[in-house]
C-alpha cells in the first residue's frame, strides 16, 4: 500500500509517498481503505519535529502522517467487537485511549491517562490501508462526502468541545473567532451561528476579511492586523465585548482576545499555533470575572454529537482545497503559507 512517510522532520520536502507492508489486522481489529485524509496545524508540527512543553512527537522515524480521515470498511475481523461491515462508509477519529478508565467509560477519552493521537503518537492514516479498534470508527452520514467526512473528525470534534462542551455557549451570545480562516475556526463558525450566536470572525488579511464577510455565518469581520484590535470589538458592541473567544493562535492575539471579552467572557483555546508564551495581564483576567479554559481536542462523545448534528442539519466542512496524495507537501505549503480558508484535504485514492 502506498502511504505518505517522513524519514526526518523538516521542510514539505520531507514528505515522501512509498509503499510499505499491508496492515496486519489483529483478530478484533477492522481494515478501512482510505479515501482521504483532512489536513491539520498537527501534521505541520509533527512533520517538523516541533518541540516544547506539552507537544508530543512520533515515537520513532519514519512516521505516517494524518490525524483525520474518511473511507471504507473492507474486512472486520472475527472477534470485532462492531456492527460495522464490509462496504460501510467510515470516519476516522484520531484520538486513541484504554477503552476501560473512568473518563473513556463516560466518553471523556481525551482525558483518558493513555490518550495518544493517530497520526501523532502511532502511525497516522494518510496510507491506503489502515488497521483499527472500531472504537475508533464511526458511520458518515448519508449524504457527506469522502473529501467532506475526511475534514470532519479532528476539526469539528475541536471546534464542538470549544464552543459547546468547554465554553458552554448559550443563545444570542457573542462568539468570536481569532484567526478566522482556519479548519478548526471556519467549523466553529458554523456551529456557533446555528447555536443562535452573533458570529465574528477576526483574520490579519483584508483579502480573507472580504471573503470571509461574504460566508452566511460570518456576522461581523475584524482587522487583527492592527494594533489593539480589541478596541474596534468594544467599540462596535457599544463598550460590551463578546462572551466567548475561540483562540487557536496563542500568544500573537491572547493579550487582545482578553481585551476583547466581555464581564465574565470565556477565552476557549484548543492550540497555540503562533507560539505559546503570551504576555498579557492577570488584572484584566480577574478583575473582569474573565476565564480562560482549555479544550484540547475532545471526546467521542463530543464527536458522535457534532456528526448527528451535521447529519440532522446539512453543515459541512468548508473545503479549500484537494491535492492528491503525491502533493501533500502543497497542502503543507498552503497551510503554512496561510492561503487557506477551510480545510485542505488529500486525496487518497
Ligand atoms: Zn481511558
Amino acid at each position: 500500500m502506498r502511504a505518505v512517510v517522513i524519514d526526518r522532520y523538516g521542510g514539505p520536502e520531507v514528505l515522501t509517498v512509498r509503499d510499505l507492508a499491508d496492515p496486519e489486522p489483529g483478530p478484533g481489529q477492522v481494515v478501512v481503505r482510505m479515501a482521504a485524509s483532512g489536513l491539520n496545524r498537527l501534521d505541520v508540527f509533527v512533520r517538523q519535529g516541533l518541540t516544547g512543553p506539552g507537544v508530543r512527537q512520533p515515537r520513532a522515524l519514519p512516521h505516517v502522517m494524518g490525524a483525520e480521515g474518511a473511507g471504507t470498511v473492507v474486512d472486520v475481523g472475527p472477534v470485532a467487537r462492531t456492527d460495522l461491515v464490509p462496504g460501510d462508509h467510515v470516519m476516522v477519529f484520531c484520538g486513541l485511549s484504554c477503552g476501560h478508565c473512568r473518563y473513556c467509560r463516560r466518553g471523556e477519552t481525551s482525558r483518558c491517562p493513555a490518550y495518544a493521537i493517530l497520526g501523532e503518537d502511532a502511525w497516522g492514516v494518510q496510507r491506503e490501508l489502515v488497521a483499527l479498534d472500531p472504537a475508533s470508527l464511526l458511520r458518515v452520514p448519508p449524504g457527506m462526502s469522502s473529501i467532506e467526512a475526511a475534514a470532519v473528525p479532528t476539526t469539528f470534534t475541536t471546534a464542538w468541545t470549544m464552543l459547546m462542551t468547554t465554553g458552554r455557549l448559550r443563545l444570542g451570545e457573542r462568539v468570536l473567532v481569532v484567526g478566522a480562516s482556519g479548519g478548526v475556526a471556519t467549523a466553529a463558525m458554523q456551529l456557533a451561528a446555528r447555536a443562535g450566536a452573533e458570529v465574528w470572525a477576526a483574520t490579519r488579511s483584508p483579502d480573507k476579511a472580504r471573503r470571509l464577510s461574504e460566508l452566511p455565518y460570518v456576522h461581523h469581520v475584524v482587522d487583527s492586523s492592527a494594533p489593539g484590535w480589541s478596541a474596534q470589538v468594544r467599540e462596535r458592541t457599544a463598550g460590551q465585548g463578546v462572551d466567548l473567544v475561540a483562540d487557536a493562535v496563542g500568544a500573537p492575539t491572547w493579550r487582545d482576545s482578553i481585551r476583547a471579552l466581555a464581564m465574565g467572557g470565556r477565552l476557549v483555546i484548543c492550540g497555540a499555533t503562533g507560539g505559546d508564551r503570551p504576555d498579557i495581564s492577570i488584572r484584566e483576567l480577574y478583575q473582569a470575572h474573565r476565564q480562560i479554559l482549555g479544550a484540547p481536542f475532545g471526546g467521542w462523545n463530543d464527536f458522535v454529537d457534532v456528526v448527528g448534528l451535521m447529519e440532522r442539519t446539512g453543515i459541512r466542512p468548508l473545503v479549500h482545497a484537494t491535492v492528491p496524495m503525491e502533493r501533500t507537501g502543497d497542502g503543507h505549503r498552503i497551510i503554512e503559507r496561510d492561503e487557506h480558508i477551510g480545510k485542505v484535504v488529500i486525496d487518497l485514492t
